[in-house]
Formats: C-alpha cells, structure tokens, sequence
C-alpha cells in the first residue's frame, strides 16, 4: 500500500490558544525551515482558530512561506473534532510531504487523528527530524529524502530513527524545547490563505461550557538557572536546601524521577525524557546519579554543576564541575558562600 504526495512540503501545526502561539510550535517553525531547505521546498503553518489573523505574521517571521488559517467561531476553542476535521481535509486536499506537531496534550490528541483519517504514520515524542535516504532490505529499493523521525526507545535506553516510506504524509509530534527557536526575521514575507471550513451537528457533538485555566507555578523550560534534587535527597529537609539554593540564585526547582515519586516535588519540576527538556545556562543536579532518561532533558545545559557522594556516578561524565560530597554538606556552603558574595 502506498499513499505518497508529490508535494514536498513541510507543515507545522500551528498550535494556539487565546491568540498566543505555543512556543513549541515557533521551534518547529525552526526546525521545519532546516528540513525544507534540505527538500528545497516551503514551510506551511497550518493553524486553526477564530480571528487570529494576526497570527499569520509572527508565523511568517518564523519560518513559513505560508500560512493555511482555518478561521471559524467553532474553532476559538481546541475541541478535537472540529479541529480534525479541518486538518485532515486539508491534508488529504493538498498532500504534504511531512505534518509535524507539538508533544502537547493537543498534539497528542489530534495527530494520531489526523494521522489515522489519512492512513499516514505517526512517530510520538520525536527528539529530532531529519531527512535523509532508506534502502529496503526486502526488495533493495531506496527511498530518497524520507524524513527520519528521532526518539528514544526501550526505556530510554537506546535512539531510534523511524521512516513512513510509503504512506505520507510523513508525520510526527515533537517535544517542547528539544528544538531552538529562531530569532524572528521581521523581513520576512509570506502568504495566507483563510479557509472557511463548515461543520455539521456530528463535529460538534462536544460543547464546551465553561473552562478554568490555572497558571503553571513553574516555567523550568524557560528559566535560566535551574537546581535539581534526585534520590540522593532523602528527606523534605533535605529538599528544602535544593529549593533554598535555588532561591538563592534565582533560579527554579527541577526533580529527577525519583524525587518526583518519592513525593518531594510534584510532577512539573521533573526534568528528563518524561518530564521537561530544559537548556538553561546552569543546572544544579544534587543527588542525581544521571540516568539516560534524565540527562534527555538537560545535557544541553550550558554549566552542568554535579553533587554525587558516588565519584563514578554517571553525571559526572557530562558535568563541568564536579563536586564528590554530601549534598547535605555541599548546599549549605553553597548557600553561605553566595550570602557572603551578595552581601
Ligand atoms: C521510560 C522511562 C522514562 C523515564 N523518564 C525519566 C525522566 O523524565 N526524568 C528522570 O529523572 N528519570 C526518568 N526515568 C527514571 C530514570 O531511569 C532513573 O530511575 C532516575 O532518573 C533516577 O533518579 P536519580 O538519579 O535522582 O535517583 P537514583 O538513581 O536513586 O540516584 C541517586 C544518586 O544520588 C547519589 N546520592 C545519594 N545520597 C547522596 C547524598 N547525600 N549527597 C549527594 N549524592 C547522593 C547517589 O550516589 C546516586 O548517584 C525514566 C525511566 C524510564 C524507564
């Protein structure tokens, strides 16, 4: 079975909420840029909602040749299917080569749709994209200029690289923060094309009533500094010293996994494969022996600084400065020793 486009180009999902776009779908912008100069083709931003018109310009300065913008009072909201009506017609209408989303709650609900609606392929949680060719063992044919789509499996434990050779378009959802977003180039020029889709009873079998939305304590993602605590903090006090540190130096509070299931952090400061990708100028990590899955979400850190009592931890194999000691004992010099600096 083959469905292949004779498009080559890259589209985004453009993924907003209240007239802001979500930063990831900028990295993707990014990131679709790079694939389409490999392809020699354009960058579409494909992006849904109602009187967002203003939108297609920052999209445009980030990376899109042009922007598809399904405008329409039903689509103020994500509901999912609504929206996956619209992006799979206009899929199946103009056949790109590759579709890539954010790794969000939204990503995640309405690729696989989309995905399932065109009889196209889907990696989740892709790490990186890049294009490059594949020869079947099979019948030794080669597939140039196939998107490989990046992630890890088994537990973390080893890097994939999966291909769609024949049923596109080609399709993935991306996590946040594993891509860098471009400075917006305001010379940029592009076009846009409003769509007006229409909708029956049946896509609108889902109202929303009313909606609450909470403000995340935390923006690891973006912060600059970040101080971590992992197992080796084997107490609330003991994680007390990681968020004072932090504190301290301004930074946010991360976690390793085991921190967040031990119960002394709760589920957003978790930084690694499952949790968030962070790249901040410096990272802390106290008591963290450095897993593949955490080190996934922050061994693009500027200064890593490790706190290990183990001299042959695994962290220390990616830190700048390695300090083999108690964290108990370590933090609380750091803590004096940055009193006294700013005194
Ligand atoms: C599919 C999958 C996804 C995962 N996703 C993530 C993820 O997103 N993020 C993540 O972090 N993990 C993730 N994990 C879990 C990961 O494999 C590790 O189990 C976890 O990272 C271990 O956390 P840790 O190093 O803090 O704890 P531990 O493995 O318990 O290590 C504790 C470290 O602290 C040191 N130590 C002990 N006492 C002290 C002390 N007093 N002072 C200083 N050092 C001390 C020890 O020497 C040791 O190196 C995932 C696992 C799987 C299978």
């Amino acid at each position: 079975m083959t469905n292949q486009s004779n498009s080559r180009d890259v589209w985004v999902f453009i993924e907003q909420e209240e007239g802001v776009i979500a930063d990831v779908s900028l990295e993707l912008l990014a990131k679709a840029q790079e694939l389409a100069g490999t392809l020699d083709s354009q960058v579409c931003g494909l992006m849904c909602g109602y009187q967002v018109e203003d939108l297609a310009e920052t999209v445009i300065h980030h990376g899109a040749d042009r922007v598809l913008w399904a405008d329409h009072p039903e689509l103020e909201m994500y509901r999912t299917l609504p929206y996956a009506k619209v992006t799979t017609k206009l899929v199946q209408e103009q056949q790109p080569y590759i579709l890539i989303f954010g790794a969000t709650a939204i990503g995640r609900d309405l690729a696989p749709r989309v995905a399932s609606a065109s009889r196209a392929g889907l990696t989740a949680d892709c790490t990186d994209l890049q294009i490059g060719d594949y020869t079947s063992k099979k019948d030794k044919r080669t597939y140039n200029d196939l998107l490989l789509q990046i992630r890890p499996a088994f537990g973390g434990n080893i890097i994939a690289t999966i291909i769609n050779p024949k049923m596109h378009p080609q399709m993935a959802t991306v996590r946040e923060g594993v891509m860098r977003r471009q400075e917006p180039d305001v010379t940029r020029q592009g076009s846009v094309e409003k769509i007006e889709p229409t909708f029956d009873e049946s896509d609108l079998a889902l109202r929303i009533l009313s909606r609450e939305t909470r403000e995340s304590e935390i923006n690891l993602k973006d912060s600059p500094i970040i101080v971590s605590g992992g197992g080796g903090v084997d107490s609330e006090e003991s994680f007390e010293l990681v968020r004072e540190l932090a504190h301290v130096l301004g930074g946010e509070v991360g976690a390793s996994r085991a921190a967040v299931d031990a119960g002394l952090v709760s589920r957003e400061h978790q930084v690694g494969q499952t949790g968030t990708t962070v790249r901040p100028r410096l990272y802390i990590a106290a008591g963290i022996s450095g897993a593949v899955q955490h080190r996934a979400g922050m061994d693009e850190s500027a200064k890593i600084i490790a706190i290990n009592t183990d001299p042959n931890a695994p962290i220390f194999e990616i830190a700048h400065y390695k300090i083999v000691g108690d964290l108990t004992e370590v933090i609380p010099m750091m803590i004096r020793a940055l009193r006294e600096k700013a005194k």
